[in-house]
Order: structure tokens, then sequence, then C-alpha cells
């Protein structure tokens, strides 16, 4: 503990009823203390991972990804930064995983590579990871995954975990109380109090949580995704109800986009068409993944005649068909968007449909959705989406119920976590309004390092943790570039240029010629080119216009590289680029 360390971190000013003097020379100082460090997750939405460590043993709570933004071409994923636990190797005795959603578990595999520990989750969460290991490139395996389940306790060195039951927009979600030899820590994780979930799933299990709060809870660490909603979170009975209002309404197919990890969005939509007498086809690749998953953990109810195939759609009139399909966030690959451009191999939008956007628009995302959705509308489709329509309930606890966790637990410390920096000042605000000393909470930034003993809670320094961009599957060394440019021919095809430069006049010789292969679809194909051609005669233009010589400038690396980033700004794709200059 070093005093002359500032804090990085916000602790909110000290106020006159709590100065208890620190016991710095009392022996009982010198008991290990409980270290909590918080390497992603922290003033961002995205890359949860906490570590808590107390003397030689170290366990970590959920390992995810965050999404690159606009400004960060070529970069596909960011994962938390390993540097911490690199150097507490020997003490790391497992991870801990609080629920299945990309943000929670998404850097699992880059964990995995460099940490072979075991892996505690609830089933459905396994599955995912199981799932997540086996697309990883290379492919993995862990043979430490250890399921347990709500309702039960685990003890891994001198930690004991209990996994209480929450609600949240999957399945599966817990929320974890770790008792230390210093206190017990609660960790919320995502989750929101649903009173009315879908049928078979109970309430967040409040019963657990006050039995906790009565034993005393050292530090409460509570999401605060939703802390700027007032009142409570939507329950799913809710948009039962809504999905009932459109299918009663609606003559031709429905079509539901979700985010493909909402199990209970999935029997929402099912049991809709079951009592309308419609047929089901589940379409997108990730949709299908998490729809078997749960069947095989019989999460889904209905009949079996219920689910259809692609080549069964002819055999049923449109009033008959709901078509559940992944894209909700306008991503490029999914089946809507696919659909909505008129991309898709198998179906294509007809007019009539009734396309049902049942998620929230995650920040970021609205263009690309808006851009979907005006497509829809202009191939005849009816579109609803959330701001006409509760045909969507938020998974996160909005104020009241984030009051309630706070009543319920009564903790000594608080620690507002998963959310930007103004969502953790206003969680910290309404904890404060709670009643909870301003000094007893800690705003803090990933990578501080917390400390709590019996004297309290104090800052201990700070590890790295700004996060680690990931392009492609490789980690940066040479095998694994070479690994990229395989998937990369695997997945976005190659595109040769080929280029004529005539030195006298210091231009182009002609058009370039662009040749694709291995481009999956048609009308990308047909944008790639355009988009290449363009590059390459806009560069030329530009290098002509300053007098630079295009034969020492239009290299084929040059040329490569640009097209490449050109084609990924505008097409989202990555193809592999080999280009040939002749000077003529
Ligand atoms: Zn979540
Ligand atoms: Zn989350």
């Amino acid at each position: 503990m070093e005093d002359d360390l500032a804090p990085r971190a916000v602790l909110r000013p000290k106020q006159s009823h709590d100065s208890t003097p620190k016991k710095k020379n009392d022996k009982k100082a010198h008991a290990p203390t409980l270290r909590m460090i918080p390497l992603g997750g922290l003033r961002e939405v995205g890359k949860n991972m906490t570590v808590f460590e107390y003397g030689n043993d170290l366990i970590i709570i959920d390992c995810g990804i965050a999404f690159p933004d606009d400004n960060m071409p070529g970069v596909d994923t960011i994962i938390p930064d390993f540097t911490y636990l690199r150097e507490n190797k020997e003490k790391i005795h497992g991870l801990v995983i609080t629920h299945g959603h990309e943000d929670h578990i998404g850097a699992i595999p880059w964990f995995l590579q460099e940490f072979d520990v075991p892996v505690y989750a609830t089933p459905l969460t396994m599955k995912l990871i199981e799932l997540k290991l086996d697309d990883f490139r290379p492919k993995m395996k862990s043979n430490k995954l250890q399921v347990v389940r709500a309702g039960e306790s685990l003890t891994i060195g001198p930690f004991t975990f209990d996994f209480i039951h929450v609600n949240h927009s999957i399945a599966d979600a817990v929320s974890i109380a770790i008792h230390t030899p210093v206190g017990i820590i609660f960790y919320t994780g995502d989750f929101k109090i649903d009173y009315t979930p879908t049928s078979g799933v109970p309430p967040a299990d409040l019963g657990k949580i006050a039995a906790l709060g009565n034993e005393g809870v050292l530090a409460l660490i509570s999401e605060s995704t939703n802390v700027e909603e007032p009142g409570t979170s939507l329950s799913e009975l809710e948009v039962g109800k809504t999905f009932e209002d459109i299918f009663h309404r609606v003559t031709g197919r429905v079509i539901v986009a979700t985010f493909s990890s909402n199990v209970f969005r999935l029997q929402q939509v099912i049991s809709t068409a079951e009592r309308f007498g419609r047929k089901v086809l589940i379409l997108g690749r990730s949709i299908q993944n998490v729809f078997e998953a749960a069947n095989k953990l019989d999460y889904l109810t209905y009949q079996p005649n219920t689910i259809i195939q692609v080549n069964e759609l002819d055999q049923y009139p449109p009033e008959k068909i709901v078509i559940l399909a992944t894209g909700s966030q306008g991503e490029p690959m999914s089946a809507l968007t696919r659909l909505a451009f008129s991309e898709h191999k198998l179906t294509e939008i007809i007019p009539g449909d009734t396309v049902i956007l049942s998620s929230s628009m995650i920040p970021g995302n609205e263009a690309a959705i808006y851009n979907v959705i005006n497509e829809l509308f202009m191939r005849g489709a009816n579109v609803i989406y959330k701001t006409l329509s509760a045909v969507h309930a938020s998974g996160h606890a909005c104020q009241d119920e984030l009051k309630l966790i706070l009543t319920l637990t009564r903790p000594t410390y608080f620690i507002p976590a998963h959310g930007e920096y103004r969502m953790l000042y206003q969680h910290a605000e309404l904890a404060s309004l709670m009643g909870i000393p301003d000094d007893h909470i800690a705003i803090l930034q990933n990578g501080d390092i917390l400390e709590f003993s019996e004297d309290g809670m104090e800052f201990a320094g700070y590890t790295e943790a700004a996060g680690v961009l990931i392009d492609g599957s490789g980690m940066g060394d040479v095998d694994e570039l070479v690994l990229s440019d395989r998937l990369r021919l695997a997945n976005d095809g190659v595109i040769s240029v080929m280029l004529v430069i005539d030195r006298l006049s210091n231009r182009l010789y002609g058009a370039p010629i662009i040749k694709a292969s291995g481009v999956i679809y048609q009308s990308d194909m047909k944008k790639m080119i355009s988009t290449c051609q363009d590059t390459v005669e806009d560069m030329a233009e530009q290098l002509f216009k300053k007098k630079k010589p295009l034969d020492k400038t239009m290299t084929p690396d040059s040329v490569s590289k640009e097209v490449q980033k050109v084609l990924f700004d505008r097409t989202r794709r990555r193809p592999l680029v080999m280009t040939s200059v002749t000077v003529i």
C-alpha cells in the first residue's frame, strides 16, 4: 500500500461524519488484503473483466470483448490487457463467468491460449463458450470447463462463490457473491428484476440477495447500463403482449429480428407463432447455434412441427409463416440485412411482410439499422421498431431496480461498474442519495488496484488496462499473419489489381483492371470492383496533382494497402488484395 501514489480514480470527496483514522501500524494491517482490479468494463460498455486477489490466490470474473469504433479500421475486436495476469500467472485459480454475452465471454479463447485454468459457468453460458472455442481459429478445446448452476456454491482457494439467479436478456445469468476472508463482495453482473419473465423462469432470487445483506456485504459492485432510466425495466410479459397484438393485426409473413442469444425472446416468438397457427423458420447461423444450444438444455418448449426448414417455406402461405432472423443491429452479414438488400440466396422480402426489430439500438449502430429499415420499407415491408411499439425489453436494471439491490445488500462500500463514466457517476449519485457515505463510493477506471482490509478501502496503484486490439484472429506474429491472410481468403475472397503507368505523362495508361474471386455475394462483387477502380484512379490523380512520379509512388504494396483500407471502410470486407504494376 503506497500512500504517496495519487489515486487516478475519483474517490468522492470525504464528508465530515466519516474520518476513522487509518491504523497503519496495527498488526492487523499485515494480514493480506483483498485486491479488486477491473481490467475492463469501467468507463466503457464492453470487455468486462475483474480480478479478485487475496494473498497468493487470484480469481477472475468474466472475460469479454469490446467492439472497435469506426475510426479503428482493420481492428476486429478489443480484448482486455492480460499483463497483470501474466505477472501473477501462478496465482490464478480460475475464471468465473456471469453470463454468455460477448462483453463477458468474448475474450475467453485468447485468455485460454495463455492461461490453462478452469472456467466456471452456468449451462447455457458454457454451451456458448464451447461454440466460441470451436469457432476460434485455431480451433480450441479445454478440458477444464466446469458447469455450475444458480443456487449452487463453489469454493476455490480462500474464496467461496454463491451463484444467484437473476433476470437478464439471456438465460442462465447469475450474480456472484464472493465470500472472502475480508468480507462478502456482491458482484451483480448484468441483471434486471423481472417479476413476470417468460414461463418456466423465476424472478431474480431476491431472497438470497436479502440474506446476504443480513449477513453483511462489504462491497457491492453493481452494473450501471440503465442507471439513466427512471422506474423499472419493462417485463418480458409486456413484450409478449405486444407480439400478440401485432400478430392479431398482421396478415402476411412476420419476420422478427433479435439478439440471437436472447433465448427468452426466441421462446416468446415461437409461442406466439404457435398460438396463431404459424410455422417458424430460424434464419442465420448464430441464432441457429443458440437455438440448438438452448434445445439441448431443454430451455425451449414448442411443438416439434412448429419449426420448419427453409426448403419448406413454399409449402405454407405467408400468413402461416414467422421468420426469426439475426440482424437487429444492421450487421452486414446478418440474415435481415441480406433480406433487406435482396442478397439472401434462399428467400427475400415480399410486399406485405411485417418486420419486427425486437431489440434496442446499440449506440453506434443507428445508421446501419436505419439503412436496413429504409430498404425494408422500400421493398414493401412494414417495419415495427422500438420507437413505435414495446417490442423489446431491456435486460438491464433501471433506477428502481438498482435501488432495490442497494437496499437489500446494504453494502459498506459501493463500486458502480459496467458503464461509461456518466453512468458510473449517476450510479454513484444514486448510492449517495441512499445514504452510502461519499468516501465509501469509488468510481474506478480500468487498471485501478483497489484494496480492502479491516482498515477499509484504499487505492494501491494501477496496472496496464488499455485494451489490446485484435486484427483477424491473430496476435501479431508472423505465423498469425499468415493465418489471418488465409482466413481472409476464406471469408472475403481475393482482389487482383492490374495497372499500367505511363511514365512520360505520369498518368495511368487506361483504366485499372480489377478481378475478384471468392467474393461471396454478387452485389458485393460489383460494389467492390467499382470501389477498387475508383480508389486506384483517385490515388493516381492525387499523386499526379502533387507532381509525384507514379512509377515510384504507386508500388504494388502501396496500392494494395490503399485499396484494402478503402474496401474495409466502405464494405466492411477485407479481401486479400494483390497488385501488379507495369510501367511503360
Ligand atoms: Zn449482458
Ligand atoms: Zn454486459
